[in-house]
């Protein structure tokens, strides 16, 4: 697997999908997540298949190979986003997510600062998502790494917040932006009253320390309206977009009206 993915990256059959970020009370598309895509070529009639990033982005953070596929990412993240700015005036948040491993393995900060300058997109418009796991590495390292690249402006978020080693101290330390409350919570929420009470629990912490609370994993008006009565800000799942590639992105955005109720009639 390690070699076709090595393989994979020099034939250039990793792609990225894009899938939209909403803004609940306005109902207005905010931003993109890119997410990575392998499509694996085979003897099948269709060609080759999708290989799920949940599968390869381990074996990539393994050997190493995460490094230079996190670049291309962020390369063709920046890229696209800065298309969709200058030729259709659309002015939305790419998110890119970033493994532990970029942060101990390279200096993500001053590559991130390189390709946004070279791309020229506005770094305010570029966030990075991190997991939990970034703040168990060398902590005095992710720290300056951290505040080196909200000092260039980039915007950070906290991706399945609530399924890692959460301590709270370092939301104070760290120039954090926004939490992603984790899917299984969304999920499960409307049958389980302990997952409930963990989304609104982020939620309310969020609220608390100023910082803004995406939901990930929304797929029914149910999951939506649970969100909406406890004050979540953005949204984010099956219920408004799959991820999509770049042209069907701008598809979506060009037919959408901005009203988050015209998604209630797919029900
Ligand atoms: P993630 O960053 O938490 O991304 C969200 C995942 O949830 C995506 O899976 C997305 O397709 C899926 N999803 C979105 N809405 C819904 C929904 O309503 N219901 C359900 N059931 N799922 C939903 P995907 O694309 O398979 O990515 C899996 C994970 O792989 C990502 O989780 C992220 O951790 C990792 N990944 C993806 N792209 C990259 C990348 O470029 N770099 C790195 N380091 N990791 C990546
Ligand atoms: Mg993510
Ligand atoms: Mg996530």
């Amino acid at each position: 697997m390690l070699r076709d993915l090595r393989d994979a990256m020099e034939k250039e059959e990793l792609q990225l999908f894009y899938q939209p970020q909403l803004d609940l009370q306005t109902g207005k598309i905010i931003g993109a997540e890119a997410l990575l895509r392998w499509w694996k070529k085979d003897a099948s009639k269709e060609g080759g298949a999708f290989i799920s990033p949940g599968e390869f982005i381990p074996i990539a953070e393994q050997s190493g190979l995460i490094v230079p596929i996190g670049e291309w990412v962020m390369r063709k993240a920046c890229t696209t986003a800065k298309k969709w700015h200058d030729l259709y005036g659309m002015d939305i948040r790419i998110a890119i997510n970033v493994s532990a491993h970029q942060f101990s393995q390279s200096d993500i900060c001053s590559f991130t600062q390189k390709t946004i300058g070279e791309i020229g997109i506005n770094p305010h418009k570029v966030e990075l998502e991190v997991t939990e796991s970034v703040f168990m590495d060398d902590i005095q390292h992710t720290i300056e790494s951290l505040q080196n690249l909200h000092a260039i402006g980039v915007e950070l978020a906290i991706d399945d917040f609530g399924t890692g080693y959460s301590s709270l101290s370092y939301l104070r330390q760290f120039p954090i932006d926004r939490l992603k409350i984790d899917q299984s919570f969304i999920r499960n929420a409307l049958n389980d009253p302990d997952d409930a009470s963990i989304a609104r629990t982020i939620i309310a912490l969020g609220r608390a320390l100023n910082l803004f609370v995406i939901a990930e994993g929304v797929e029914t008006k149910e999951h939506e309206r649970f969100l909406v009565a406890e004050g979540c800000d953005e949204v984010q799942g099956f219920r408004y977009c799959r991820p999509i590639p770049a042209d069907d992105f701008m598809e979506f955005v060009t037919n959408y009206d901005g009203d988050i109720k015209s998604f209630d009639k797919q029900d």
